[in-house]
């Protein structure tokens, strides 16, 4: 398959494939070659993949033939909610036993000893977002994460106290920033830059964001944007905007929550000061699930210079002397130092499933056939369905594994009627469906049956 390294448009490839087997990429033909020759495509058996008699909203369609219950359905919802790896179940199974059996002494025995079943999930998490383990810590969930983090992070000071950030940024997001600056006992409609995309656009421009840090570098105290974007997709460029925000003075800060397990993260290399993310996007952990979080290695251990205001809980203390109760803080060195309390095993069981998942298939072959899977949805909807707008980037390096389809007509309707045949993807207000193809349980077939499903229900388009 393509090298995701090379600059080539995924496009390219799959024509060049095309041509290669002699078979258009319009075809069905071709949707089954890919698979065949997919080399993750043995990974959606290490998943459940919900067949059509278990999607709630699958009805008969009057004219369709009736339903086959045991076929599989069209998944496309991993931006959103991942699938069950189905290690999960002997993990879970696991722990409950070690519980049964040992009651207490499971803190420090058994697999994944409960009084340390975070720093198990550390080396696996820390190379899915390009970090040392040590600044890597797994706790909580996302926007509790976001809050330890602004905390420590958002030192209004001086002429220096505003957050830049997206116009559109994910709702607790937005008001996790606006709550933070209520706290420092300041104004929220003063010290947000919520930056637009220009007139008639629907992403921003990285220019533009380069340039607003530049002019109001002096009066912003942190940026704080999304690694990719939730409603329309986009990848944005962490390195670039951390490196002109840091050169500004600025402190920088990433919520990962799309990109994580999406597209490949350098974290620690891109010099980012603090990041978050959950995990059961496309992380696949489950509903509710334990997070993550990220701390550069300046801020932490003997070698940083300052003591960030961290809020503090017993889980933070060094594990030599933490259960010795004495009262007196020792914080971790690492980036543990910012946990609380101590982490849930059974959550803790369900990333170690998915982190084995992702292990094995390596984040730059996932990127990879993500590449190429996105590309062919795009070139399908194009071909098949003209009259919905992708609002995502066109360029396959700005965007992750999700496409958002601006349509024409009532949203709710297509949707329902999308649900109705099997498909899962959701609607985003006012009338955007995202659709994202997960490389690890989705196949070009799925791609294929979703455009068709959709152009059979877009009440405007022939197919
Ligand atoms: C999914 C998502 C969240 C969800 O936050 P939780 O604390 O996990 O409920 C927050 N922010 C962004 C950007 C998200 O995409």
């Amino acid at each position: 398959m393509a090298d995701s390294a090379t600059s080539r448009h995924p496009l390219e490839d799959l024509q060049k494939l095309a041509k290669e087997w002699g078979v258009p990429v319009l075809s069905d033909e071709f949707a089954r070659l890919m698979d065949i020759n997919d080399p993750l495509a043995g990974f959606r058996e290490k998943f459940h993949y919900p067949k059509m008699g278990d999607l709630p909203l699958v009805r008969r369609v009057d004219g369709q033939p009736p339903v086959d219950p045991s076929e599989d359905g069209i998944y496309l919802c991993g931006n959103s909610l991942g699938l069950m790896p189905r290690e999960v179940r002997n993990q879970l199974d696991t722990q409950m036993s070690q519980w049964a059996r040992f009651g207490v002494f499971g803190h420090r025995h058994g697999f994944m000893p409960w009084a340390f079943c975070d720093e198990w999930l550390l080396q696996d998490m820390s190379d899915l977002v390009g970090a040392l383990p040590e600044e890597t810590c797994v706790m909580n969930s996302l926007t509790v994460n976001l809050h330890l983090c602004l905390t420590a992070f958002y030192q209004p000071a001086g002429a220096r106290t505003k957050i830049l950030l997206e116009s559109q940024a994910f709702p607790s997001d937005h008001y996790a920033v606006e709550s933070q600056i209520r706290q420092r006992g300041l104004d929220p409609a003063a010290e947000m830059i919520c930056l637009k995309p220009r007139d008639g656009e629907h992403c921003l421009r990285t220019e533009d964001i380069l340039q607003t840090i530049q002019s109001r570098g002096q009066e912003i105290a942190l940026v704080f944007f999304s690694g990719v974007h939730y409603y329309t997709g986009q990848l944005f460029d962490i390195a670039a905007i951390t490196e002109v925000a840091r050169a500004s003075g600025c402190r920088v800060g990433w919520d990962l929550a799309h990109a994580v397990g999406n597209v490949p993260l350098r974290l620690h290399d891109w010099d980012v000061d603090f990041a978050a993310w959950c995990t059961y996007k496309y992380l696949n952990c489950g509903a509710g699930c334990i997070a993550g979080a990220f701390v550069h290695r300046r801020h932490l251990g003997g070698g940083s210079r300052e003591r960030l205001p961290r809020l503090e809980g017993w889980w933070g203390h060094r594990i030599e002397t933490r259960f010795d109760m004495t009262n007196q803080m020792e914080p971790d060195e690492t980036a543990g130092q910012f946990r609380v309390t101590n982490p849930s095993m059974i959550q803790a069981a369900c990333v170690r499933a998915s982190l084995d998942v992702f292990k094995l298939a390596g984040m730059q072959q996932i990127r990879c056939k993500s590449l190429l899977l996105t590309a062919y949805l795009e070139h399908l909807l194009k071909h098949r369905v003209p009259s919905c707008s992708v609002i995502s980037p066109r360029d396959p390096q700005a965007r992750g594994a999700q496409l958002s389809l601006l349509l024409a007509c009532p949203v709710e309707r297509v949707l329902s009627e999308l649900e109705a045949r099997g498909v899962a993807c959701d609607e985003r207000k006012p009338n955007v469906i995202r659709v994202a193809p997960a490389p690890l349980y989705n196949s070009f077939g799925d791609v294929l049956r979703f455009v068709k499903v959709l152009a059979d229900v877009m009440p405007t388009d022939l197919n």
